[in-house]
């Protein structure tokens, strides 16, 4: 009889413990009247964070909800839908994506059934199609066949060269594609009223920033002080929490900046690859990730210098 409490007992913890797990895996924070950030988990995709592992934008209208990058999946999606459904009722209208990584536009399938209009830039589709295999099989490891399902590959129907200006409800929304980042076809959007601009993958706060084969670090720098142009107020990062433009510098702006001037040093002084692990970056060790991701970035960074 005692065991038989302790399990019912133990049940009724476990329950709902496993039902809201995703749901708090993301969180809601408020940046201005009707603006929000929605930030997910700052390490890797999981079967738990379903591919959210990233920071979204949300901006609510009198005509509509916008909302920035689609989550990692369609289930991520809906989790990501859960969530705006705490704050409005509104019908989630139009759906940006920055950039070509799969957590910026996976969950896109989900908010097209829901009726919403899909942006993105040109290069960003590019990218996602040439991507999309790799992405799959990067989620279906990561986030696992369960995790995955429904998930297809949606593009963006409405698409544009470097600019896109509209309005909905009295707000207006500016989207520049300065150039390549994080990915060849990252995007920010500017909130010219509320002085708030999410980045997608132009900008990581708290965690440390990934170089990879899809990113240029030269030109991410360019694209970052056109962005920084704006003197945003309110940064809401594509990985982190909603932030002001110091902390953007500091954790990302100066970290390209370290990154490239370290790595062309270690080159000078007649460095080798297999030895790209000796730079020194524990400047930046207080970033999450930075065990997995400083030795791969300077790496990365090494061949793109040889390029250049
Ligand atoms: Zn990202």
């Amino acid at each position: 009889m005692k065991k038989y409490k302790y399990l019912l007992t133990l049940l009724f913890w476990l329950i709902p413990i496993s039902q809201s797990f995703a749901i708090e895996a993301l969180k809601l924070q408020k940046v201005a009247d009707n603006v929000y950030a929605i930030v997910g988990e700052l390490g890797n995709r999981t079967p738990e964070n379903l591919g959210n592992n990233a920071t979204f934008g949300l901006v609510v209208t009198s005509e509509g909800a916008v909302l920035i990058d689609s989550g990692g999946t369609y289930k991520g999606a809906k989790e990501i839908h859960h969530l705006i459904k705490s704050v409005t009722d509104k019908p989630i209208t139009t759906v940006i994506n920055t950039g070509g990584q799969d957590h910026r536009w996976l969950g896109n399938g989900y908010f097209k059934d829901q009726g919403a209009k899909l942006i993105a830039s040109k290069k960003a589709v590019e990218d996602q199609k040439a991507r999309t295999q790799d992405q799959f099989i990067m989620l279906g490891n990561l986030v696992g066949d369960e995790g995955i399902k429904g998930t297809d590959a949606v593009y963006a129907e409405k698409t544009f060269d470097d600019k896109l200006v509209f309005e909905l409800g009295g707000v207006k929304f500016e989207i520049s594609h300065t150039g390549q980042a994080h990915t060849p076809g990252d995007s920010f959007v500017w909130l010219p009223q509320q002085k708030v601009m999410f980045t997608g993958d132009i900008v990581y706060t708290q965690r440390m920033l990934g170089v990879g084969s899809q990113s240029n670090s030269k030109s991410w720098i360019n694209v970052y002080i056109s962005m920084a142009a704006y003197k945003p107020k309110h940064i809401v990062p594509g990985h982190g929490q909603a932030t002001d433009l110091a902390s953007a510098d500091a954790d990302t702006y100066d970290y390209l900046i370290f990154l490239r001037e370290s790595v062309s040093a270690f080159i000078e002084s007649g460095g080798d690859i297999t030895e790209i692990g000796s730079v020194d970056q524990s400047k930046f060790s207080h970033l999450l990730n930075y065990k997995n991701l400083a030795g791969r970035n300077a790496q990365q960074v090494f061949t793109e210098l040889e390029w250049e």
